[in-house]
């Protein structure tokens, strides 16, 4: 089943992008609070790609994704903008949600991490 979450997210952008059938990913929703931050960058920069976002177990542990991801609990997503450099993104960011979530640029795989964790966390990875 693929549902509008928002006025340009679809729940399928968010699913497990691992092959298992029995994907247990497929049971977690995006949180209200992820799709409303994803929402407000796509109103402000345009298209906005999602790399990874929610994870199963086996998923995350095969991309080497820590074992508390956020990922894991659908309140996390690595994202690429189809018009705006990760690096300025990753700034954009920073300025528009301040001491807020948890915001990580990867220069290596030209993407962001957000996730809507109830405290702030800067780094790069
Ligand atoms: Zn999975």
């Amino acid at each position: 089943m693929n549902r509008q979450l928002s006025r340009n997210f679809l729940s399928s952008e968010f699913r497990c992008k691992c092959k298992n059938p029995d994907c247990d990913g497929k049971v977690i929703s995006p949180s209200h609070r992820l799709v409303s931050v994803l929402q407000t960058i796509r109103d402000d920069l345009g298209p906005v790609i999602i790399v990874s976002g929610i994870r199963c177990q086996q998923h995350n542990e095969r991309v080497g994704g820590s074992s508390g991801s956020k990922h894991l609990f659908g309140i996390a997503a690595d994202i690429r903008c189809q018009h705006v450099k990760a690096s300025k993104l990753a700034t954009y960011l920073k300025s528009r949600f301040p001491n807020k979530y948890g915001i990580a640029y990867n220069a290596s795989g030209g993407t962001v991490h957000i996730d809507v964790r109830s405290r702030s966390a800067r780094w790069s990875y």
